[in-house]
Order: structure tokens, then sequence, then C-alpha cells
């Protein structure tokens, strides 16, 4: 018998939720009840910044309305901030973290010596600066209680996975791909920032695994991401769900549904007295991009 499906929507609680937003989850829903399979819904607000408790119960209330239901609790990723820092402890244990202190400014600095600015998925790649401090020197700025990063070495996780890394893509046209990983493109990536103590990367991963997903739905602004969690998953012994990556919404205009661009909300359309089962219609018709 083939294992059950598990499937998730795992927003960030950082405005109310556009058609974007439902055209995901609609699709991770009807995969799982389509398939006798669970759809789990996670609230990925470890930002206290820019994650508002508000927002939250927005998502719960949109998602409702348009008529999706979850199986078991919400995880609130918030509230899981020290199974992060065990998941840190380990790959610390591993040799594969280190303190990094440098602030914007000083990384700039440092590119800017260089003459050369690389970018990967995430933005500037990291020059490699407080990776090549001492122990000495790390421990005296720990002592001292300056703030620090911890950052990924990706040289050294590379050389303990040897062995290349790929995933299975469902949510290509001409059906399913294996994809060769390259998760170098990223550097020496954050997992823990200076004012967070865990990244999405790593939460993301954990969380997936915790909770038994299977197959990830979520849009392809996040594939190149998966390189990095393949990564993390072999690091830390966790399976490998599928991934089924569609592609973003667009307006009418041709450009993508964004928070930015001011995409009408799911809250707005009830408002303006559209039923559930049309803006269903509208997320799940409406033209990819
Ligand atoms: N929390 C992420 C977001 O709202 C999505 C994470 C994921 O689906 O992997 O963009």
């Amino acid at each position: 018998m083939a294992a059950t499906t598990v499937t998730r929507f795992a927003p960030s609680p950082t405005g109310r939720l556009h058609l974007g937003h439902a055209h995901s989850a609609l699709l991770g829903w009807r995969i799982a009840r389509e398939s006798g399979g669970r759809f789990l819904l996670r609230i990925e607000d470890i930002d206290p910044v820019r994650c508002r408790p508000d927002f939250t119960a927005g998502i719960l209330e949109d998602l409702a309305w348009l008529g999706l239901d979850w199986d078991g609790p919400v995880r609130v990723q918030s509230a899981h901030l020290p199974e992060y820092g065990a998941t840190l402890a380990r790959l610390s244990g591993m040799g594969l973290l280190y303190p990094c202190f440098c602030t914007r400014a000083d990384i700039a600095r440092e590119v800017a010596a260089i003459g050369h600015a690389p970018h990967g998925p995430d933005g500037l790649l990291y020059p490699g600066t407080c990776r090549r401090l001492g122990a000495a020197e790390r421990a005296a700025r720990i002592a001292a209680g300056e703030p620090y990063a911890l950052r990924l070495h990706m040289a050294a996780a590379l050389r303990r996975v040897a062995r290349p890394l790929a995933f299975l893509e469902l949510g290509l046209e001409g059906g399913p791909r294996r994809l060769r990983c390259d998760p170098a493109r990223f550097g020496d990536v954050v997992l823990a920032r200076k004012d967070i103590p865990a990244s999405y990367h790593l939460c993301v991963t954990q969380d997936d695994a915790l909770q038994g997903v299977t197959l990830v739905t979520r849009a392809e602004d996040l594939r190149p991401a998966t390189d990095l969690h393949r990564l993390l998953q072999a690091l830390l012994g966790w399976p490998a769900p599928r991934y089924r990556h569609h592609p973003l919404l667009t307006g009418p205009d041709g450009k993508r549904l964004s928070k930015r661009d001011n995409a009408p909300t799911l809250a707005a359309l009830r408002e303006a007295g559209h039923s559930p089962a049309a803006v269903r219609a509208m997320a799940e018709g409406a033209a990819p991009g």
C-alpha cells in the first residue's frame, strides 16, 4: 500500500492572505483530500517584527471561510524555539556552525574590499570573515556579549554529506523530474539570526520532517531553497519529501500577485460580496504566470 500523502500550508502571518496564498493552500488541501491523506496547517511566525497574532487569526478565519479544513492542531513555530535550538546544537556539535559577529556594514565593507559580490538565492554571499576567526577570539567576543548569528560552514557541510543531492519535483510541465541540488550557491547561510534564534530554512525543514510531510506544495519562488533544505535533511538524517512547486499567480496586468503590489486579499473579496466558491474558482482558475 502506498504511504499516506501528507501535505501542508505554511504561511507567515505578515499580512492577510491573498489569492496566491489561496491557490497554494487549495493545491495542498485538494491533493490530501483526494488521496485520503492529511493536510496540515503551520504558522511560520518566528520573526516577531514582521509577524502579528491578528494576521494569524485572519489566516485561520480566511481558510475556514474558503471551506478548507486541516488535520490535527495548528503548529505555531514561535512556540517551538527550543526545538530549533536543539537542532542548532546538533549541527554545532558536528562542527558545522560558527558564530558570525558581522553587521551588514561589515559585510558591505569586506565585499567592497574583495571587489566582487557574488549573489545566491537569498542575496549577497557571505565573504567568510568570521569563519576565519580563531577559537579564542570567538570565545572572547561571545563572553563580551557581542551579538552573533550562526552560519552553516557550507564547505564542511558538503564534505560531510559527500554525495550529490537531488529531489523529486512534481510541479514541472512534462512530468516528474529529479532535480540536482546545488546548496553551495547559498554560501555560509545564516541558520540562526542575531535577533531570532532560528531561520526560515532551519524551521521549515525541521517541521516538515517532524510533522511527517511527504509532499511539499508551495510557490516556485521557493524552489531554489529546496537545494538547501535537502542538505539540511541529509545532515540531520531527516527524510526527503517530494516537492510540487507551483507557478506564481499573476494579476490581470501579468504581474505576479504579491502583498507588496496590493493583491486583493481574501478578506477584501469577501467584503466585496464574493462567495467562497467564487473566490476558490478565482484562486484555482487564475492563469498561472
Ligand atoms: N512561510 C513561507 C511563506 O509564507 C512558506 C514556507 C514554505 O511553504 O515552505 O512564504
